[in-house]
């Protein structure tokens, strides 16, 4: 007889034959499994190929997406990555030294400089503080916030704003590049593009900057209403409350007059000082697109905002994190959308594109017959 079993929380399969449960490895049986995918479950038969030819079939509940790459939280910037291809983002967990290549290619050609000086203009007197724990580093950010919201308040200008908070049951985290108040009283959030041709965005393009800037909106609103939560906060990002700061974040947050020394003790300042700030919504959302090597701007995007539509868009692209639903990839067949590939770092070993083009000469010969 064959027996086999699964860890339901691991991709691996073991597998063992014979009353006695000895491992295959000791039998040094010839083995056949075959893995496929159906719907929520993975199904694996087992087939031996003995005197006493056997089968077994097993099957387990898949990951989702955020179990197999270990997320807790999304960036808002992985959902613009999504909305470009989702199998992509698939490609970038599993072939990550090639998303490293391609990032290191971008950031010398998206105007990361222009970022940069950007934000130098905005706060000259930037200091770089040594962290030493995931809760420094994430408490330098909330410091950051903290010192911004008076500035928000007084209607100054603020570049970098963290924004973070729970929407439709997943935590996100982002950085809005700018918020500032119009002539006209209103607060904007402007979001810079930069790009390597003289012209605004192809609204593929445009798509992924446009969801980038309604999700801000909806994290930075609910910030600012008071829905943020303190164990919500600390079990997403799985850090320790009572973790005390490292020495040079200490002197850095005694310098601005914050008492805090813990993570915790931040959290709870941060969520007082939102409580009580009188920091409105934000009114009016803008993508500014910049010629990446010149620096001169290609044109302003006024977005629309439409919270039903955007909240119905994002539960559609959770529900891919979830596991609920299988990636979506570029639909090859058509032209707005199949030049995608051609700038893909996976283009080659690309097996959704690959399968696509083969039904698509399928169809082709069948139409010829
Ligand atoms: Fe997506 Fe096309 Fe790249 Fe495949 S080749 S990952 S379908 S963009």
């Amino acid at each position: 007889s064959l027996s086999a079993g699964a860890d339901q929380h691991s991709p691996t399969l073991g597998v063992c034959v014979g009353d006695d449960g000895q491992s295959l490895a000791k039998k040094e049986e010839r083995i056949n499994c075959q893995i496929k995918k159906r719907g929520h479950m993975v199904v694996a038969t087992f087939e031996r190929l003995s005197n006493s030819r056997s089968t077994v079939t097993l099957s387990v509940p898949d990951q989702s997406p955020m179990e197999r790459f270990s997320k807790h939280h999304l960036n808002v910037t992985q959902l613009c990555e999504q909305s470009w291809c989702e199998i992509k983002v698939v490609y970038g967990f599993l072939k990550p030294h090639m998303k490293r290549r391609e990032m290191r290619r971008t950031a010398v050609t998206t105007g990361a400089s222009i970022h940069l000086a950007r934000e130098l203009e905005a706060n000259p007197d930037a200091l770089t503080v040594v962290v030493h724990t995931r809760e420094d580093r994430e408490a330098l950010k909330l410091i950051n916030l903290i010192q911004m919201v008076p500035a928000l308040e007084a209607g100054q200008l603020v570049r970098e704003f963290p924004v973070l908070g729970v929407l439709d049951g997943v935590f996100f985290l982002g950085v809005v590049d700018e918020l500032y108040c119009s002539k006209s009283g209103e607060l904007v959030l402007s979001e810079l593009k930069t790009r390597s041709h003289n012209s605004l965005p192809h609204p593929a393009q445009a798509k992924g900057h446009s969801l980038q800037v309604g999700v801000y909106k909806l994290l930075f609103d609910s910030m600012v209403q008071g829905s943020m939560k303190r164990d919500q906060l600390l079990h997403y990002l799985k850090l320790r409350p009572h973790q005390a700061f490292g020495s040079a974040l200490q002197s850095y947050a005694q310098k601005l007059g914050l008492l805090a020394v813990t993570f915790g003790e931040l959290v709870d300042h941060m969520l007082v000082v939102l409580n009580f700030s009188n920091v409105q919504p934000i009114d009016k959302l803008c993508l500014e697109y910049r010629h990446q090597s010149s620096g001169v701007l290609i044109g302003n995007r006024e977005v629309e905002f439409e919270e039903t539509l955007l909240m119905a868009e994002l539960r559609d692209y959770l529900a891919f994190w979830r596991g609920e639903r299988e990636p979506h990839g570029v639909d090859i067949e058509d032209i707005e959308e199949a030049w995608k590939c051609r700038m893909c770092p996976y283009e080659e070993s690309c097996e959704w594109r690959s399968s696509r083009l083969q039904e698509v000469m399928v169809d082709g010969s069948k139409k010829a017959k």
